[in-house]
Formats: structure tokens, sequence, C-alpha cells
């Protein structure tokens, strides 16, 4: 028997569907929604109405079928009600900004990072979130949610940072301390996430993607830190503990360079923004990029592999030799590599990422719902119709 909690997940479940399809292809009717989301013409009726109620979709008028009955009226994402703000705890600065429901940039700001006391940060991402507010409300959109991008580990399921060794933090309960500092400005029941800068970064170019985004992605951050941040079939892939993606501390060279880890050889020792100051040739940095690619690429099979931090930014050489790295491994293989790109925002990926967060969450209900697998089991079933 169908609980009332059930129905409401299942109500979620359908409601991101409809979100996520409107997303990848912009214009569709509610008829054509209810074919492609296997659904009943009057439940999708009823759910748009209300997705464009609370400012998810927005309805364009539509001159097609004029004379022959009921026009139809094509769906898009709403641009202009919902805001979702992101931050990036940064190694030497916050970064904020406000991005619409289809990643459009409306505003960044940056402030640099004077202490690294969690406390004494998390009130400034709360300052920064209500300042992103005011930008939001100037041109009335309100506040969805609010995402924050760690330069460490995340323990998705408790909201914790492992360890952080740029900013000295380990264990700490940054979630909490978040929400703390934010129901001191003012800011409650808005959904709060924190994620690992990387993953962030990996989520802005898939959350965001015009049309069909890429399911299969790695998203490579070379700044003080080295990550990556890992989509899989469309899903974060974080590990056990938030750690997968640590490619930083992959060793490259038995006996190599002492690292901030403790560790000899590790990637970061190599091509790590400390490592990088000072050395004019960057060609043995860009072949240890290359060979980290290649190994990304071979044990993910990405369909593209993305570029981004500072590093990749500033140092075109250190790139193009890690392309031409990456693309000799394939020549020697005979096997074609993936993509390799440079990050859709630039220095604003892990922010921007941080803000697509909220729907990353929003849209995958049974993936982040904090509900029990028993009623997980059974909303599955009732929304196939068993
Ligand atoms: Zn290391």
């Amino acid at each position: 028997m169908k609980t009332a909690a059930d129905q409401q997940l299942v109500k979620r479940i359908n409601r991101s569907l409809l979100l996520r399809l409107v997303r990848k292809q912009a214009g569709l009717s509610r008829a054509q929604l209810a074919s492609e989301a296997g659904l009943t013409k009057s439940t999708v009726s009823a759910l748009v109405r209300e997705l464009v109620l609370e400012g998810w979709l927005a309805e364009t008028p539509s001159t097609q079928g004029r004379g022959m009955g009921r026009p139809s009226t094509p769906l898009h994402l709403n641009t202009s009600s919902r805001a979702v703000v992101g931050v990036d705890v940064a190694v030497d600065q916050l970064r904020a900004v406000v991005v619409a429901l289809d990643g459009t940039l409306l505003w960044s700001t940056h402030i640099p990072l004077k202490d690294t006391d969690p406390d004494w940060v998390c009130q400034e991402v709360a300052r920064l979130v209500v300042l992103a507010q005011s930008q939001a409300e100037l041109s009335s959109m309100h506040l969805t949610g609010v995402g924050v991008g760690l330069p460490g580990p995340v323990d998705e399921s408790t909201g914790r940072v492992r360890f952080a060794p740029n900013l000295g933090w380990r264990d700490v309960d940054v979630l909490l301390k978040l929400r703390r500092a934010l129901a001191q400005l003012g800011i409650v029941n808005v959904p709060v996430h924190v994620q690992n800068e990387a993953d962030a970064a990996a989520l802005s170019e898939t959350e965001f993607a015009p049309g069909n985004a890429d399911e299969n992605l790695v998203f490579v951050v070379c700044d003080v830190g080295v990550g990556a941040g890992i989509v899989l079939n469309d899903r974060l892939f974080t590990g056990a503990h938030g750690m997968a993606g640590e490619i930083g501390h992959s060793v490259l060279h038995l006996d190599g360079p002492l690292c901030s880890c403790g560790r000899r050889g590790c990637a970061e020792a190599f091509f790590g923004a400390r490592a990088l100051q000072g050395v004019a040739d960057l060609s043995l940095a860009g072949r240890c990029l290359g060979l980290v690619l290649q190994n990304l690429w071979t044990s993910f099979d990405p369909s593209v592999i993305v570029l981004g931090g500072a590093s990749c930014i500033t140092h075109h050489d250190l790139v193009q030799q890690a392309q031409e790295t990456l693309q000799a491994y394939a020549r020697s293989a005979g096997v074609a590599p993936p993509r390799v790109r440079q990050a859709r925002y630039g220095r604003l990926a892990s922010a921007v990422g941080a803000a697509s967060l909220v729907l990353h969450h929003y849209l995958r209900p049974l993936q982040h719902t904090r509900q029990d697998g028993a009623a997980q089991t059974r909303a599955l079933a009732a929304t196939a119709g068993y």
C-alpha cells in the first residue's frame, strides 16, 4: 500500500523527470512531454501547471496549429524567476556567483581569504550568499539554493570535509557550520549543499550543458591542488569516502620529489602550482599531466576530459605538452583518445559548479533523498506502475 511519503516521492521523481526533459530539449509541448516521459497527459498537465507557477518552467506562446484546434505551447526553463548561488572556497580567495537555471552567469564577485578558521570561513561564505541573494532580488529572482565547493574530499552523507590540507582542515562539519552561519543572517529553509571543488567543477559542465550533456566526463583541476571530478553515467562518482579523483596524490614516479602529503613522486609534486613556480621549461610538468590524462582515460573511458584551474588557464605550453603526450599514448595503442577541452566557465568553474549542485540534487530525488531504502523501492515500483 502506498503511503503519503511514497506518493510525494513519486511526484518529485515525475517533476524532476519533466524538468530534465525540458532542459535537454527546450520547446517541448505538454503532449510531447507526456509521450517522452511515459506519463498521462493529465498528470503532465497538472505537474507542468505547478512547475510554471513555481517559476521552474515558462511557456512561449506558439503560433503553430492556428486554425487547427488548440495550439501546443512550447515549454522551456524559466531563466528569470529562480537563481542558484555558488561559492568556491579556493585556497587564497572566495568566489561567489549567481546563476540562472540554464547556467547563465548573472553575477560574480571574489574576496581574499584572510583567515582559514572554519567558523570564520563559513561566516564569510554566508555574507557572500546574502550579497548574492540581494543581487538576484534586484532582478526579481529568488534564491532556490546554495552550493559551496571546498578544496578537499567531502563526505556527502554527513556534509563533513575529511581533510583540506591547503586550509589546514581535518574532519570539519562544514555543512552544519554553514547552516548556522546562514541562519544567523536570516537565510533559512533554503537547500544548502557542499562538495569537493573538482567534483563541483565537473557538474558545471554537465548540469548546464546545452542539449545532450556528456554522461561520462572527467574534469581535471590544476591549481595549488590537483584533483579530478568524475561524472559516470550522468552521476557524480565520489567513491566510498568522497575521495575518488584525488589524482594530485597518484604517484607518477618511485622516489620522485617530496609532496605536501608526505609521499614521494605525486602528480602534485610535478605540476601543482607550487611546483611550477619559477620553472621556465614546463615540458616535464606537461608530460606528467599528459600521463595523468592517459591514466584517467584508461580508468574511466570518458568521452571528454575538461582541463581547468589557474595553471591550465595560464600555462598554454603545459596544456599543449599534455595534449601531445596523450596523443602519443593513443597512437602507440592505436586507439582514439577522448576529446580534451578547456573549462566552459574558466576560473569560475568550481563556483558555477557549486551552484549547479542545487540542481544536481533537486533533479535526482532517488539518489539524494534521505528516506529509507524500503520507501524508495516502493516508490520506484509505484513509478513503474506496479
Ligand atoms: Zn601527494
